[in-house]
């Protein structure tokens, strides 16, 4: 029989740029060597106990084994209003302006569904995370790139949008402390992205996951801060990144009434909602343990100086981040980043994220990952202090 043709938006995905470095990852692994992976964005320390346990008191509770409700418990919802209160001033209607996601990658994704008809165009920025560009196409819409250039502090250039594109477009995505490059968004950004939103309607959708990882007593503000941001956005946030819960699924989305509930409505119809236990065990996360994301990112700058420092001493020139667990850096001798990426890996086992990988602006770049322990961060700076061949961009220069 012949096989049945996918449909054309799977066909479509661009190739999956990894698969070479997992490849090779896994034969040196398969050979006995050891591999650093400072590729993942996914922490590696635990969920703090107290979530944990405030889960297994809530699995144990058959009212948590049936059906949740599709937009989240109301006691989660008025957590989060809660700790938007408490942490950015931020008022909200936990019954209109908050909906739980299962991670917000979840909402992300499905958020284009609610706005984009075939044709629409969605703004996305680039480098970036690939949720978004796909996301787009998903929904039948135009993905249209905005580049983030290390000139102008790693944030897009609104004006620079035509007017013909501006006007076609519904959404917009925009990410700060932002991955791939952990740049910080100043009020005066989430100023002008509110008045190009204004001026085009454009419904602005801030992917906030990395609010609560900063340094240096930096604190990230919430897009919603801004005037006049709820009449034109949304924000993701996610407890993946704030309490090591990448594996649990939780999010949450809040802000504009009509794009949340239409958000809740794709949902509705897509999903049956969010497992209670695990809504209990966010409550308990955002209502009781407030002093995590501090711990954490105490532990994280400790990483970012040891990082920084290793790779200055070898010679290459990090952005330094004020957010995020990334240490965003140039590829030496202005080499591509995914031959920069495997030849690292094949001579040192130190798997880094080839900037390509999020964008074709992220070309000449690439991204080291702060989710290791110090030891193992200073055992990869090392090695790769050592790969003076890597270092000296003769083995990563483009063909
Ligand atoms: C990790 C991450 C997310 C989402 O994580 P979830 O686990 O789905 O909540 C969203 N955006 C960015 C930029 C991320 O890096």
């Amino acid at each position: 029989m012949e096989e049945i043709p996918l449909a054309k938006r799977i066909l479509d995905l661009p190739p999956y740029l990894f698969a070479e470095i997992d490849r090779a990852k896994a034969s040196l692994r398969a050979e006995g060597k050891d591999i650093i992976d400072l590729g993942v964005g996914d922490p590696d320390l635990p969920t703090p106990e107290p979530i944990v346990r405030a889960l297994a008191r809530a699995a144990a509770e058959p009212a948590n084994h049936r059906y949740p409700s599709y937009e989240g418990l109301l006691p989660f919802r008025e957590a989060v209003a809660r700790w938007y209160r408490r942490r950015f001033g931020v008022d909200l209607d936990p019954v209109t302006e908050v909906v739980s996601l299962i991670g917000s990658k979840e909402g992300i994704a499905h958020l284009p569904l609610a706005f984009l008809d075939p044709g629409d165009v969605g703004l996305y920025t680039d480098p970036g995370y690939p949720v978004y560009r796909v996301a787009i196409l998903f929904a039948g819409g135009v993905p249209v790139s905005l580049p983030l250039r290390e000139e102008v502090g790693f944030l897009p250039d609104l004006d620079a949008v035509p007017e013909e594109t501006a006007r076609r477009a519904k959404i917009l995505y925009v990410n700060y402390p932002n991955n791939p490059t952990a740049a910080t968004a100043e009020k005066t950004f989430f100023e002008r992205v509110v008045a190009f939103a204004r001026r085009y309607r454009v419904l602005v959708c801030h992917d906030a996951a990395y609010s609560e990882i900063a340094f240096d007593g930096y604190r990230p503000s919430s897009f919603l801060e801004t005037e006049g941001a709820r009449e034109v956005g949304i924000e993701f946030h996610s407890l993946s990144k704030t309490f090591n819960m990448t594996g649990w699924r939780i999010g949450f989305c809040v802000g504009n009434e009509r794009a949340v509930g239409a958000l809740g409505k794709v949902k509705t119809n897509i999903d049956s909602g969010l497992f209670q236990a695990i809504q209990y065990a966010g409550i308990e996360a955002l209502e009781r343990n407030g002093k995590v994301p501090e711990e954490l990112s105490r532990i994280y700058q400790e990483r970012r100086d040891l990082v920084v420092n290793g790779l200055r001493a070898c010679g290459l020139d990090p952005f330094v981040p004020k957010a995020t667990f990334y240490v965003w850096c140039p590829v030496p001798g202005k080499g591509d980043s995914r031959s920069f990426a495997r030849s690292l890996l094949l001579n040192t086992g130190v798997v880094v994220t080839p900037g390509v990988g999020f964008g074709e602006h992220g070309e000449g770049y690439f991204r080291v990952s702060l989710t290791a322990a110090k030891d193992r961060l200073e055992e990869a700076l090392y090695r790769i202090r050592k790969a003076e061949e890597v270092l000296s961009g003769a083995s990563c220069r483009v063909p």
